[in-house]
């Protein structure tokens, strides 16, 4: 979902304090909110904030050829911090959710995109070849090392890297003295060490507001993006055991300390559905869930469960 686009800016005071600039990154809109002391003030931070953004997205994205990503290959490369932050979280919750969460699943995320530009499903040896192409322990990760022990694979981090830019765009912020800050990448929010209340919604109709403060919220679901075909709802999160595009009707929203958790475990438990992901969502701490399934709310933890 990374595309470029023409460079787009709004700029408003809200209040007498509060300021908010928008600017497309990533293939979608970054919504940053501050509370400065001077006009002057909020947009030097805003400068920087979304210079970091762009600077991520330099390096996480799959749609330009030339980002750090889309330069590994089977020879051992030394990858940069912001990189390696991506992938080593990744790989641990790859292992965790038995590779629910799988960014190698690339090739099939290929397939899947022309799908939905086509209106036509992949063949089924088509999805067959590419699956043959992932799987999350033909990445390797040794030291500050990145490299596949596969040809043909190729990394897709639509799932986590808005989530990682949040938190860096939301740090840069922090850096500049600004503690009352909101960073959103659409369904991606960060926000900073200063109390604000927002309003979440994992399936259409089931709004919830809530209080965050030095954490991160995503959502995600088929509810955005997918494709209609022989009746059935093709999401853009797929399952990296099938290589199959989710049918399920699941909305997950996920509350975390970090915006690189909130996303990625938002992800990984539509993979896993209600049940195995409520499972592994035990095990998580400081992480706060409320999921959707066909119309129906089944869970609603952590702070979701106190409201
Ligand atoms: P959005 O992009 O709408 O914020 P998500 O955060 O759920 O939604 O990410 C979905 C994206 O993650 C897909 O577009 C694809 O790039 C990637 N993806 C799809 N399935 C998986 C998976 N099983 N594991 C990791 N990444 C995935
Ligand atoms: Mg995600």
């Amino acid at each position: 979902m990374w595309k470029k686009s023409s460079l787009l800016l709004v700029c408003l005071p809200l209040l007498a304090e509060k300021f908010e600039r928008v600017e497309p990154h990533m293939g979608t809109l970054f919504r940053i909110t501050v509370e400065a002391p001077s006009v002057e003030i909020a947009h030097a931070a805003f400068e920087a904030a979304f210079a970091r953004v762009h600077e991520l997205d330099n390096i996480l994205s799959d749609y330009k050829p030339q980002s750090e990503l889309m330069r590994l290959s089977q020879t051992p490369t030394r990858v940069s911090s912001d990189l390696f932050r991506v992938l080593i979280t990744s790989q641990r919750l790859a292992e965790q959710t038995g590779g629910a969460f799988d960014i190698t699943v690339g090739p099939i995320i290929q397939l899947w995109r022309k799908a939905r530009r086509d209106k036509a499903i992949p063949a089924n040896e088509a999805i067959a070849e590419a699956l043959g192409r992932t799987g999350y322990r033909k990445l390797i990760l040794d030291g500050s090392n990145a490299y596949f022990t596969q040809a043909g694979m190729q990394l897709d981090l639509g799932g986590i890297a808005k989530g990682y830019a949040a938190d860096e765009a939301l740090r840069t912020l922090r850096d500049r003295g600004l503690s009352h800050a909101l960073v959103a990448a659409s369904g991606d929010i960060a926000v900073g060490e200063k109390p604000m209340t927002i309003a979440v919604e994992p399936a259409s109709g089931f709004r919830r507001r809530i209080t965050l403060s030095g954490q991160a919220v995503s959502t995600s679901g088929d509810t955005e993006q997918f494709l209609e075909a022989h009746g059935k709802r093709y999401s853009h999160i797929i399952d990296p055991a099938t290589g199959q595009a989710l049918t399920t009707r699941i909305g997950v929203t996920i509350v975390a300390p970090r915006g690189i958790i909130a996303d990625s475990v938002a992800t990984a438990v539509c993979v896993m559905g209600a049940e195995r992901g409520l499972e592994f969502l035990r095990r998580q701490a400081g992480v706060s869930a409320l999921i959707v399934v066909d119309g129906r709310l089944v869970a609603a933890t952590g702070l979701f469960a106190r409201e």
